[in-house]
Order: structure tokens, then C-alpha cells, then sequence
């Protein structure tokens, strides 16, 4: 398979080393900064999918990008969801393909799976208190994490006493506090955290390396070049 990425940063770097041990050929490196190379340039048509990990305010612009050339793309970059209705939009109306993860690790996405099952056993259990903790590198642009985000919003949908999320501090009790840290160069962690009077159940998932993320955006690539529409890891994993 050819692949076009866009972004080279640590990311991009991390996917082309995982694309390339798997047999696919990177074509096209579309960077401003770190190639100079630009879509216009002649290698990204040659291309069957792109992977885009870039910064929140030009991921949109580069998924249009994408569009006009009729490429399925492969999206990590966060901080961009308030445009997600125009992308799904393009999928059903244009016959796009866009695969989407906050998260491209596999066990993260067990992890997601985990907070769905015991968000929907702590409904019940009204004498737990949850919050939720994520951990980043300090060159991380957004906070809270994506991946915080869609943990928490699994959890609102299932425990009724929690309303909204709220970033470092709640106001009320039917707030979900995400505490966000920036520390070092850690590529992820993130736990969330029942309370009780007489204990505590946590769930944790800690990435070693970034190694996880770019696998999983290799293979949501392979699996974009097969199938079509707006697609996401319980698609491919099929939980
Ligand atoms: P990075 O800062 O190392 O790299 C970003 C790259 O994007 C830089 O090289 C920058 O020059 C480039 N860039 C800036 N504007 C561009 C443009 N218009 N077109 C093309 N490239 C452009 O960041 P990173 O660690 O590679 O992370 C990238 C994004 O991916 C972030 O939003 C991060 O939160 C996200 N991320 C997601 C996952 C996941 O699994 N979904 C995992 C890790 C990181």
C-alpha cells in the first residue's frame, strides 16, 4: 500500500517506521516545517491513504485537502471535534472515507471498552464518586487529552448523576473532573478513579512509547483502504 503522510513530526516519524516494517511505501512526506513538502507537489496523489497527525488548527483544512483528491485518511490529530458533523457530512454525502480515533492504541481501546462495562455496573452504585486523570507531555497542545474526553463521555452517558466533564475543577457534584498533568516526555496515561467511603476501583492504562499509537494508525489505515465511510476502532476491532 502507498501512504501519504502528513505531519512529520513524532508521530509521522513513528507511523513511517511501523508502515514500512509492514511492506507499505510512504510516498509523500506533507510537512511545512519538517519536509516542506506540500500536497500541490506531484507524490501525494500517488498515494491509496493518508495519515494525517498534525496540530488542532490545520487538521480540518488538510482533511478537505484529502477530500478533493478522493484519499481515505487516517486521522490522529485532537483538539478538532466541533467540525466532526461537516466530516461525517462528507463521508455520507460524498462518499469520503475517514477513519477517526482519539486513541489508535489497541489497549487503550480495550481500556474504553472496560469504561463503558463499569461505568454501566457504577450507575447503580451511587456511593462511588469518579473522576478521571490524564498525563502528557509538556509540548502537548490541548488539554483535556481526546482520549480523556471520549472516556469521559462514555462515562456521562451511562452514570446519570454525572452531567458534564470539567477540566481540573467541578463546580458541582454531577461534574466529571479531568485533571490534566504536563510532565516530561510521557506519550500517555490515563486512570479513572471510583471513590467510596471505605475504597477505591480504578481502571489505568499507561502507554510505554508511542510505538502503540502508530500501529494502530497503520492498521486503521490497511483497514481504511478496504472499507468505507466514517470509520473508528470498534469497527476494526470489532468489540
Ligand atoms: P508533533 O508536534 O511532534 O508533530 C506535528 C507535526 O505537524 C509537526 O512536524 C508540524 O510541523 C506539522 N504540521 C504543522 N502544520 C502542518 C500542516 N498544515 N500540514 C502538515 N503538517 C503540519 O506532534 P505529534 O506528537 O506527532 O502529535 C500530532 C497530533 O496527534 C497531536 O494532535 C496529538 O495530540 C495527536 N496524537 C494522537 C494520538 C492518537 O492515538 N490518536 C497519539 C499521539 C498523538
Amino acid at each position: 500500500m502507498k501512504i501519504a503522510l502528513i505531519g512529520y513530526g513524532k508521530m509521522g516519524k513513528e507511523i513511517e517506521k511501523i508502515a514500512q516494517s509492514r511492506g507499505h511505501q510512504v510516498v509523500a512526506r506533507i510537512d511545512p516545517v519538517a519536509t516542506g513538502e506540500d500536497f500541490g507537489d506531484g507524490n501525494f496523489e500517488k498515494a491509496d491513504v493518508a495519515i494525517e497527525f498534525t496540530i488542532p488548527k490545520v487538521a480540518f483544512s488538510n482533511y478537505q485537502k484529502c477530500f478533493e483528491y478522493n484519499k481515505p485518511v487516517v486521522s490522529g490529530t485532537t483538539g478538532w471535534l466541533e467540525k466532526l458533523p461537516e466530516i461525517k457530512n462528507a463521508c455520507e454525502k460524498e462518499g469520503q472515507t475517514f477513519f477517526y480515533a482519539s486513541n489508535f492504541s489497541v489497549g487503550v481501546n480495550i481500556l474504553f471498552e472496560l469504561n463503558r462495562q463499569l461505568a454501566r455496573i457504577m450507575n447503580a452504585r451511587s456511593e462511588y464518586d469518579v473522576e478521571m486523570t490524564e498525563v502528557h507531555h509538556t509540548q502537548k497542545l490541548d488539554a483535556p487529552s481526546g482520549t480523556a474526553i471520549t472516556l469521559a463521555e462514555d462515562l456521562i452517558e451511562s452514570i446519570d448523576r454525572k452531567k458534564e466533564w470539567k477540566l481540573d475543577k467541578g463546580q458541582q457534584k454531577s461534574d466529571l473532573v479531568i485533571k490534566a498533568l504536563r510532565e516530561g516526555d510521557v506519550p500517555g496515561i490515563h486512570t479513572v478513579k471510583y471513590e467510596s467511603d471505605v475504597d477505591e476501583i480504578t481502571i489505568h492504562h499507561s502507554a510505554k512509547s508511542r510505538q502503540g499509537f502508530a500501529l494502530g494508525a497503520v492498521l486503521a489505515a490497511e483497514f481504511a483502504a478496504k472499507n468505507k465511510g466514517f470509520l473508528g476502532m470498534r469497527d476494526m476491532l470489532k468489540f
